[in-house]
């Protein structure tokens, strides 16, 4: 039809939920529950037909085109932060210090300690030394230096100490600012965790839950538990106030016991911040057959976590479900990360972290010339990796995760189905589908909301809902206005705190929340 007056603007997706559907625009950020009328309505835009006169499409077409959805500005997808061809100038440095550990996790992807690789000083620091020339030529204020996996980084104190005060004396030198991230299994001694607070600004610490948990998956290399070090060490960091999260690895024998783990994690740390992640079978639970939890019951089972930690103030995370990642990467491993290997080389990968490892074709591209003290990048290599982005995949494509899931972690994908591009299994996707709706959902539930003083229906904006939401989960105004900047990291906290007081008088003036003054 000519001149039709209703254009959809962005991807939207229909979820159906109970007797109910979801409609969901991830790049507009905006969801809400409708029912089959409204999808019949939508159907009728797309195909440009008349609609029906009546007052509450009049307020239905009128609420859309508020939120973007009909006639609104074109969705802006995810770019690629480093495209095939772009100039590869890392301004992070995961360092992979060693091979060797002091626990014998019985799923250890990495199957560590079997090799015993060390990370040498010089190409440590070759390492920093570029990605500080890097931040220096592309006029960036900071550096990251991250230490994480294929081994316990501790054992590796040396270089990881000298790293980390080269690297904060280079950055002071250049006035650059310094980041420095640690993943350990913290089997460390107060010394060693003195140092730590001193030193790094952030840190994941592994650790499985209670004692029956911790030492039966996590037992040191003599098959001792670990248990009572990791507690004396977190205690410390806690009685430093030092930052850190806690990862656990859900396995089919702790996976029922998830909402225990959040009890005991709440009531003996501090770490507000902790990540339940689904063990994948690899490296050493190869060879212990430890088993992964089924995906049914690991949903069932972090939902009520999720539940139980909201209800204590915490935040129960996982990988495969976080609605705040607009990407179209899972991780940085499609040309994006800068690793370097105990054995010198350059891997994109976490979780390949040596040159003997059966995907380092793929994923590691480049190498340390020790003669001329630089690194090596194989481009052709580099840029295969930046072509793994989801809007490669034909199979992500009528996803409503595929913004935030983004195609999930690139190795898991390629050792599950074998190639990412043309997969044809679903590794993963019932639990990141599943957990994200439930995060979709809980932004929706409060899209349409009914004034207590009128008798009217009220459609409230997405910004609107959230606040409104926090508010009945009992924050304070600030600690909405944080939440609402850790959401909308691009906005200044100005103009956050002005539209939070904006939107606070309003649902009080609906009849929504009865004394602002008090928050
Ligand atoms: S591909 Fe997976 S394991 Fe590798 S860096 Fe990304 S998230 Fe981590
Ligand atoms: S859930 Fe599965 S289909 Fe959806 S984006 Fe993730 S990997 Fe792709």
């Amino acid at each position: 039809m000519a001149n039709y007056p209703y254009q959809i603007t962005t991807e939207l997706f229909q979820i159906p939920h109970e007797d109910t559907f979801l409609l969901y625009s991830p790049l507009k950020r905006v969801a809400f529950r409708v029912n089959e009328a409204t999808i019949d309505l939508l159907v009728r835009i797309q195909r440009q037909e008349e609609l029906p006169q009546t007052p509450s499409v009049q307020k239905t077409l009128t609420f859309f085109e508020e939120i973007g959805i009909l006639n609104g500005e074109p969705d802006q997808r995810p770019a690629h932060a480093a495209p095939p061809g772009s100039e590869f100038r890392p301004t992070t440095v995961t360092l992979f210090l060693t091979s060797e550990c002091n626990l014998g996790c019985v799923y250890c992807y990495a199957n560590a300690g079997v090799q015993k690789l060390f990370l040498s000083w010089d190409i440590a620091k070759a390492a920093i030394d570029w990605v500080i020339e890097n931040a220096r030529a592309t006029e960036k204020d900071k550096i990251l230096l991250d230490f994480h996996g294929g081994g316990e980084p501790t054992l590796c104190w040396d270089v990881l100490t000298r790293s980390v005060e080269y690297a904060e004396a280079e950055t002071q030198k250049y006035g650059l600012k310094l980041d420095v991230s640690l993943a350990s299994n913290v089997m460390i001694n107060h010394k060693q965790a003195q140092w730590i607070v001193e030193h790094v600004h952030s840190m994941t610490v592994s650790m499985d839950g209670m004692q029956d948990i911790q030492d039966l998956q996590r037992p040191t290399v003599a098959g001792n538990g670990s248990f009572e070090r990791v507690v004396s060490i977190l205690k410390f960091f806690d009685t430093h106030d030092f930052n850190y999260g806690i990862r656990a690895t859900i396995t089919h024998y702790n996976v029922e016991r998830m909402t225990e783990m959040v009890e005991f994690f709440a009531a003996t740390f501090k770490a507000t911040q902790w990540n339940f992640e689904p063990m994948f079978a690899a490296g050493r639970a190869l060879v212990t057959g430890s088993p992964e939890p089924f995906e049914e019951v690991f949903i069932r089972e972090f939902r009520r976590a999720r539940e139980r930690a909201k209800e204590l103030g915490r935040n129960l995370a996982y990988s495969g479900n976080m609605i705040e990642r607009i990407s179209n990467t899972f991780c940085g491993a499609p040309g994006k990360n800068f690793s370097i290997t105990p054995d010198g080389y350059i891997s994109a990968c976490h979780e390949v972290n040596k040159a003997t490892d059966p995907k380092a074709n793929l994923f590691i591209y480049g190498e340390y010339d020790p003669e001329k003290k630089t690194f090596v990048i194989h481009t052709d290599k580099l840029d295969r990796l930046r072509t793994f982005t989801v809007d490669q995949v034909e199979y992500c494509d009528g996803c409503f995760a595929k913004w935030h899931c983004a195609g999930d972690c690139v190795v898991k994908v390629v050792k599950t189905t074998g190639d990412y591009h043309k997969r044809t299994s679903e590794y993963r996707c019932q639990m990141n589908r599943e957990l994200t709706k439930d995060r979709i959902l809980e932004l929706a539930n409060h899209r349409i909301m009914v004034s207590l003083e009128e008798d009217d229906v009220f459609l409230l904006n997405p910004t609107a809902a959230q606040v409104h939401q926090l508010v009945e989960q009992g924050y304070p105004r600030e600690a909405i206005i944080d939440e609402m900047c850790s959401f909308y990291p691009e906005m200044s906290r100005d103009v956050i705190e002005a539209d939070v007081g904006e939107i606070l008088a309003d649902l009080a003036e609906i009849g929504m929340l009865s004394d602002i003054s008090t928050l």
